[in-house]
């Protein structure tokens, strides 16, 4: 059978509790879970809530001491599944935690008749929650679960540290002769939620709403169902994501699953946050990588890794791109093949800048020459735009707030084609230059008040005929390009050079035209 889809309903009410599965059966939900514990003061509305639910549900009463929110006796939470387990409508699953299960000969002894065997018409999924870290004991919780004959369903959970832990929860799922459910929680924990259909779990759970999740990390039904692409996913759907840190805010998984989904690809993007040191991205992407069911053909790579990627795929003895070892950054990579060392790194940023200035002004690359451009910022973007610009022969000025290294950059490329200087930020005010573009976070999500220009004071010059292009697409309108407007220049979004660079990508994972116009649409509408 197929994964299913459970929304978790935390339950206060009768009506509440009915409300919620109706719009989670709205949702497309498959399942829904009752957590009761904190509505136990009558098992006939218990009994009730079984009954008239529109969706087969879970019954869970979750202790304090399991993460849960029941503080009442064992005897009246064991009174409560016991009448709703004998009712005429008794729920398809009820879950008890197996140190309950283990603890008490009681509950065992008046629950175990009522779920035992196939033609039990209520299945026991016994169940182990860490909300801190990888219980060192897990696999040895799994094996009690798998032994005791009462028990349909194992479930474990626990608090992810690190993406890694995800890699563990597929082995579970792979390996057990019963029907499993291995989660993650908190916000590494979301390919173990996503993948579960992939790995063939019993279920996922996903939240209503954005407020009603329960446990950390839960997507909510919409996300899973429209983002994650759901309804596609199979054994062999190949996983692609974008990793940085933090990544909550990327919209790229917007833009690759719509398009995706606009030429039916079996794949899937997700979020993939790894902390900034090397050690781990190294880790975790050479263990995603070395995971093979888990099909990770390929990932989108933004700060603060893109110098990472390059190291990485230097020391897999990988292959980069010129154009990424002449810039020092890159931010795709590629899986070609099975082997350690076929991965590639490149840049499709470089393209994705040009080509958005040169659409947003109707010219094409070569009338870039001579163009005045001041470049913001002296990052790994930066760096490949001026790479880009002055490549063309355009003349870059690079301000930067640390001097050293935009001097750095000018070295490297001042001569090239096109001439290279660099400036301190202060000097920005008294540029003459005819293009603007900040390769700066300042401005982003969730800093929208800020801009790169010092005392976010508009330089004299700016005006109609002048351009500015801000390479921050969250938000899409930026204090920057407001106050660019205010002056009269043409002002380009940091979108339209997203969505150029991500079509790129998309084009060199899939071998496929990338679908711009539905990409573009999954922008727009968020
Ligand atoms: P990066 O390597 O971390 O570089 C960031 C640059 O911003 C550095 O030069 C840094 O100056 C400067 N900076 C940071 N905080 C500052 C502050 N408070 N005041 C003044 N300067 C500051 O980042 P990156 O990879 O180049 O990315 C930069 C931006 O490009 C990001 O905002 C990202 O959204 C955007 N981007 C957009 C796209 C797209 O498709 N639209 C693609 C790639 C990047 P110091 O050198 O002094 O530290």
């Amino acid at each position: 059978m197929s994964t299913r889809l459970t929304a978790a309903i935390m339950v206060d009410s009768l009506e509440q509790g009915l409300a919620d599965a109706a719009r989670a059966a709205e949702f497309g939900a498959d399942l829904v879970e009752f957590r009761i514990d904190r509505f136990t003061d009558s098992a006939d509305a218990v009994a009730q809530l079984v009954q008239r639910s529109p969706l087969p549900c879970i019954l869970t009463c979750r202790p304090t001491w399991e993460g849960g929110e029941y503080a009442g006796d064992d005897a009246t939470r064991l009174a409560i599944l016991e009448q709703v387990l004998t009712s005429a409508h008794p729920p398809t699953y009820i879950d008890v935690e197996l140190l309950a299960w283990q603890k008490s000969a009681e509950l065992r002894d008046r629950l175990q008749p009522l779920v035992q065997g196939d033609q039990a018409a209520t299945g026991l999924i016994l169940s182990s929650h860490d909300f801190e870290r990888r219980p060192a004991d897990l696999y040895k919780k799994i094996q009690a679960m798998a032994d005791e004959p009462a028990c349909r369903v194992i479930k474990v959970a626990w608090f992810a540290r690190s993406l890694r832990d995800n890699l563990e929860a597929f082995e579970i799922l792979a390996s057990q002769y019963k029907p499993a459910i291995a989660l993650c929680m908190g916000e590494f924990g979301l390919p173990s939620r996503v993948l579960a259909k992939k790995f063939n779990a019993l279920l996922t759970f996903a939240a209503i709403d954005d407020t009603s999740g329960t446990a950390p990390g839960q997507p909510t039904l919409t996300e899973i169902k429209q983002l994650y692409r759901w309804d596609h996913l199979t054994p062999s759907t190949q996983v692609f994501g974008v990793i940085g840190f933090p990544v909550g805010h990327s919209l790229s998984p917007r833009l690759h699953n719509a398009g995706f989904d606009a030429i039916n690809y079996d794949g899937v993007y997700l979020p993939m946050p790894i902390p900034p040191e090397y050690e781990h991205f190294k880790a975790t992407v050479g263990t995603w990588l070395d995971f093979s069911p888990l099909h990770f053909r390929g990932a989108s790579v933004t700060i603060p890794h893109k110098e990472n990627l390059l190291r990485f795929v230097a020391e897999s003895g990988g292959k980069i791109e010129q154009l990424s070892q002449t810039i020092g950054a890159a931010n795709t990579l590629i899986r070609t093949g099975d082997g350690a060392a076929d991965i590639e790194a490149i840049n499709t940023d470089y393209a994705g800048a040009l080509d958005a200035v040169c659409d947003g002004l109707g010219i094409s690359r070569e009338q870039l020459k001579g163009k005045r451009v001041a470049v913001i910022g002296a990052g790994g973007a930066a760096r490949a735009l001026v790479a880009g610009f002055a490549g063309y022969g355009s003349t870059v000025v690079i301000y930067n707030r640390t001097i050293e290294r935009a001097q750095a950059i000018a070295q490297q490329f001042d001569g090239k084609v096109g001439k290279v200087v660099a400036a301190p930020l202060e000097k920005l005010a008294d540029t003459c230059c005819e293009v603007f573009i900040n390769c700066t976070p300042m401005g982003m999500h969730p800093k929208v008040n800020a801009t790169p220009l010092p005392g976010d004071q508009p330089p004299a010059c700016w005006g109609p005929g002048t351009v500015v292009f801000d390479t921050i697409y969250n938000p899409a309108q930026t204090k920057l390009l407001k106050l660019a407007k205010q002056a009269g220049c043409v002002t380009i979004a940091g979108k339209e050079m997203f969505i150029r660079q991500g079509a790129a990508q998309f084009e060199r994972w899939t071998g496929q035209a990338a679908p711009r116009k539905a990409m573009a649409a999954a922008m727009v509408d968020g």
